[in-house]
C-alpha cells in the first residue's frame, strides 16, 4: 500500500516565482488528500504531472489568503473529471460561506457535490477501516487547525509454518486467517488468527502544522509521525516578532519535534518571502541543532512513506 507525500509549495504570505504557497498533497493508493490550497496550488499540482484522478478531501488550516485563495480554481479543476462522490472540504468556521459565496459570485459551474464541514478544535474528522484524519487547535491570529493523517494498526505477519503445524490446509482457510477470521477444520477444531499471525503492526502517520505560535500541546498530537510537516517561517533571532505575528521559527518547530518523540523526519515549510534559498540553509542549521532529522521542504518534492514494521 503506497503512501506518498507531495509538497506543492513551501512559501508563506505570497507565492514567489520559484516558491508556491504552502500545500501538501497525500496520495494513498490513488486517493488524494490536499492540505491547504493557496494561490497557484493547482499550477504546482499540474507541474507534478501526477496521474491524478480525484481529490478525496481537502483540509484547510485557516482562513488566510495564502492558504485558501487557490480553492476556487481547484474546484473548477475537479470539474474536469467525472465524479459521483462528493468532494469534502474541512476547515475552520467561515470556510462554508467562502466556498458558497465564491461559487455564487463567480457563477462557477461545478458538476459534483461539495460538502463543507466546519471544524472546531480537536476532532476525529474522517475515519474508515484503514485510516483516520484528526484535527487539533493551533494558536494563530484566527482560528487555525493542525491535522494528522494516521493509518490504523495492520494485521501481523502470517506464519505459514504455524498454519501447517496446526494442519490447516493451504487455500481459502489460510486467506480467512490472514483476514483475521477464525476457521473451523474438518476434525472440528477451531483455529484462531492469533495462532498463526504475528503481532499487529503500526500504520503510518503524517502531521501537518502551519501558522501557529509555539504551543506545548502540539508535540503530543504529532508524536510518532513518520513525516511531520511544520511551519518554520523565521530564523531564531526573529522569535519575538514571530510570537507577535503568531508564527513559528524553524528552531521552535524543531523544539516541537524533539518534545514529541518518535518523529522520523520533519520537513520545514511556510518560509517567509524575505529569505532566499541560501538564507534558508541558516534556518535549517538552527533547527538541526535541536532536531537533526530536519530537512527543508522543496516545491514539488515527493516523499515515499514506508512502513516502519
Ligand atoms: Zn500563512
Ligand atoms: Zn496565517
Amino acid at each position: 500500500m503506497n503512501l506518498e507525500a507531495f509538497i506543492l509549495g513551501t512559501g508563506g504570505m505570497m507565492p514567489l516565482p520559484r516558491r508556491f504557497l504552502t500545500s501538501l498533497l497525500l496520495r494513498r493508493e490513488g486517493d488524494l488528500f490536499l492540505f491547504d490550497c493557496g494561490e497557484g496550488t493547482q499550477v504546482s499540482l499540474k507541474m507534478l504531472n501526477l496521474r491524478w484522478k480525484k481529490i478525496h478531501s481537502i483540509f484547510i488550516s485557516h482562513m488566510h489568503a495564502d492558504h485558501v485563495t487557490g480553492l476556487p480554481g481547484m474546484l473548477m479543476l475537479s470539474s474536469q473529471v467525472d465524479r459521483d462522490e462528493p468532494l469534502y472540504i474541512y476547515g475552520p468556521k467561515r470556510l462554508g460561506k467562502y466556498v458558497q459565496e465564491t461559487r455564487r459570485i463567480l457563477d462557477m459551474y461545478i458538476n459534483y457535490d461539495i460538502v463543507v464541514r466546519e471544524i472546531e478544535g480537536e476532532q476525529m474528522i474522517y475515519e474508515n477501516n484503514e485510516y483516520a484524519v484528526t484535527s487539533f487547535p493551533l494558536d494563530h491570529t484566527k482560528p487555525c487547525l493542525g491535522y494528522t493523517f494516521c493509518e490504523k494498526m495492520r494485521p501481523g505477519v502470517f506464519h505459514p509454518e504455524r498454519a501447517e503445524a496446526l494442519s490447516v490446509p493451504r487455500g481459502p482457510l489460510w486467506s480467512k486467517l490472514q483476514q483475521g477470521e477464525s476457521v473451523q477444520l474438518t476434525d472440528g477444531r477451531t483455529v484462531y488468527p492469533e495462532q498463526v499471525m504475528g503481532d499487529k503492526r503500526k500504520g503510518r502517520k503524517i502531521s501537518f502544522v502551519t501558522d501557529t505560535t509555539y504551543l506545548p500541546g502540539i508535540a503530543g498530537k504529532v508524536k510518532d509521525s513518520d513525516l511531520f510537516i511544520c511551519e518554520g517561517m523565521f530564523e531564531a533571532k526573529l522569535e519575538e516578532a514571530a510570537r507577535e505575528k503568531k508564527h513559528l521559527t524553524a528552531r521552535q518547530a524543531a523544539q516541537i519535534a524533539q518534545e514529541a518523540g518518535g518523529i522520523d523526519k520533519m520537513g520545514l515549510i511556510h518560509f517567509s518571502p524575505r529569505y532566499t534559498e541560501r538564507d534558508l540553509q541558516e534556518l535549517l542549521k538552527e533547527a538541526q541543532e535541536l532536531f537533526p532529522d530536519t530537512f527543508l521542504c522543496k516545491d514539488r518534492q515527493s516523499l515515499d512513506i514506508q512502513f516502519k514494521e
